[in-house]
């Protein structure tokens, strides 16, 4: 079964305005959080301390018990931790500032009368999900793999990424402020959980970042880094602050792209007076040379969009950061919608200056198909929300291609809709195919989740199903090429 990308005319004014979209700005709210029993003595001065919101973090099952009370059904507790024992890749942890964004309308009405609400709620889907969330017939595509886009086997320094020809991404670190259900990077990010052992770094972090510097220095056809992780809000400033400093020194970096969730999840670290001053003086440092430094954020559904977030935006701004860019990740049940994902571009650009940049079709990581949506969908996507944004803030669907990179989602060379396999070509080659001579001319797969497929292509795959020799093949001389990559770096 496939997900409802249509616009039917939902309402007397979308008929009336005769749009499937009816347009309307929308002040932002910051609900009210002592609707929620654990918080209904915290002020707003603790509200606005990032220390408070670290310390508050919903970290587990009993926490979330303590907030919510019996507010919340036991049933929705036992799926909780059936989905923390036996399919979650990734630990929980909420900030508040995100907790708070769930159920933004609820009014507690005695035992139990948030439990549908909470199940329901967008927000809660990625960030608590829940046994129940998950798909029975298909949990993973038979392509899922942890590092599903083979980041570490582009690895040329430990955490720097190195797949398309003028940009890196650098890992500075391997935690977050607050953790996504679906994180790509699961494989790295977070703590481990009773599914997945995480991945760790083995160089120390300082020798880490001195290698990444090491090979920008001699790379000089590099000219953009993604300063990313994890979160950069989880470093302390003056060592991000270091580090951007001695990038801003490298005369081939023209762009500095700092990733960094919390502006929307954890938007009070961003408002510490030390770390907008630090920021000034970063931003002034990159004006002097002329390089461009913008944030990205992740924001998937526009009741994230919330005073506080416009409010640590605008320090950004203010303080000299060219542009704040929203880069969401469309998620069946959060956001794959026409309407959800123009409200949430909306909420960006009107309310709090964030330019809606790319929605990322979800990555195929273990545990994740009842997000995902298929290639087609995300195209019928992309037509619906064409026409009502700015150009310049129209976001574009992409699809990451192991192998290969973003695409836009209609750049497919073919497409088998019955099998659910796209085709997809590219124009450069990455860090580990410099002496692959098909690298420019082959096609390369992407798999859409086996139950939006047709009858005939679910029963395709019931019969192939595993592992097919070539994917492990692949597998296999990309690990090779990261070691040889690893070793021609050092
Ligand atoms: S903030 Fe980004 S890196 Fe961190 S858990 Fe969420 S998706 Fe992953």
């Amino acid at each position: 079964m496939s997900i409802d990308t249509s616009l039917p005319p939902s309402s007397g004014l979308s008929l009336e305005a005769g749009q499937p979209y009816p347009y309307q700005r929308v002040e932002l709210v910051e609900p009210d959080w002592t609707r929620f029993p654990g918080w209904k003595d915290v002020t707003a001065e603790e509200w606005a301390s990032v220390q408070w919101q670290r310390a508050h973090c919903v970290k587990n099952v009993r926490q979330l018990r303590e907030l919510m009370g019996d507010l919340v059904d036991e049933r929705f507790y036992a799926d909780l931790e059936r989905d923390q024992a036996e399919r979650a890749t990734m630990s929980m942890l909420v900030p508040p500032q995100m907790m708070n964004t769930m159920l933004p309308q609820a009014v507690p009405a005695g035992p139990g009368s948030f439990t549908e609400e909470l199940y329901a709620d967008p927000v809660r889907h990625y960030m608590i999900p829940v046994f129940s969330d998950r798909r029975t017939d298909w949990s993973s595509h038979p392509h899922a793999t942890r590092d599903s886009l083979h980041e570490h086997d582009m690895w040329v320094a430990e955490g720097l990424t190195h797949r398309y020809p003028t940009k890196v991404l650098a890992e500075l670190l391997p935690t977050c402020p607050q953790y996504c259900g679906h994180c790509t990077r699961m494989d790295l990010v977070g703590n481990s959980t009773p599914v997945i052992e995480k991945l760790k770094f083995t160089a120390k972090p300082v020798d880490r970042l001195d290698s990444m510097m090491d090979y920008l220095r001699r790379t000089p056809q590099v000219r953009d880094v993604v300063v990313s992780g994890g979160d950069v809000a989880n470093m302390p400033w003056p060592r991000l602050e270091d580090f951007l400093t001695r990038l801003l020194e490298i005369d081939n970096i023209r762009d500095i792209r700092l990733a960094t969730k919390a502006l929307v999840g954890l938007p009070q670290h961003w408002l510490q007076p030390e770390v907008r001053a630090g920021v000034e003086r970063v931003a002034g440092v990159a004006r002097e040379r002329g390089v461009s430094i913008a944030i990205h954020t992740h924001a998937n559904h526009a009741n994230s969009i919330t005073p506080l977030v416009a409010e640590a935006t605008r320090a950004m701004l203010d303080a000299g950061i060219r542009d704040v860019r929203n880069q969401g990740v469309l998620l069946n049940g959060v956001n794959a919608d026409p309407h959800a994902l123009l409200d949430l571009c909306f909420r960006l650009l009107d309310g709090a200056q964030i330019m809606p940049y790319y929605f990322y079709m979800c990555d195929m990581i273990p545990y994740s198909e009842h997000w995902r949506v298929s290639v087609a969908d995300a195209q019928r996507l992309q037509h619906h929300i064409m026409g009502y944004l700015p150009g310049f803030a129209t976001p574009r669907i992409v699809c990451d291609v192991p192998f290969v990179g973003k695409r836009w989602v209609h750049q497919l060379a073919s497409y088998d809709e019955v099998r659910g396999i796209s085709h997809w070509t590219k124009n450069y080659r990455t860090s580990i195919e410099a002496t692959q001579s098909d690298a420019l001319s082959k096609t390369y797969e992407y798999y859409d989740p086996i139950h939006t497929l047709p009858a005939e292509g679910q029963a395709w795959w019931a019969e192939h199903g595993d592992l097919d020799t070539s994917a492990l093949k692949a597998a296999e001389v990309a690990e090779a090429s990261r070691r040889m990559a690893a070793l021609q770096a050092y």
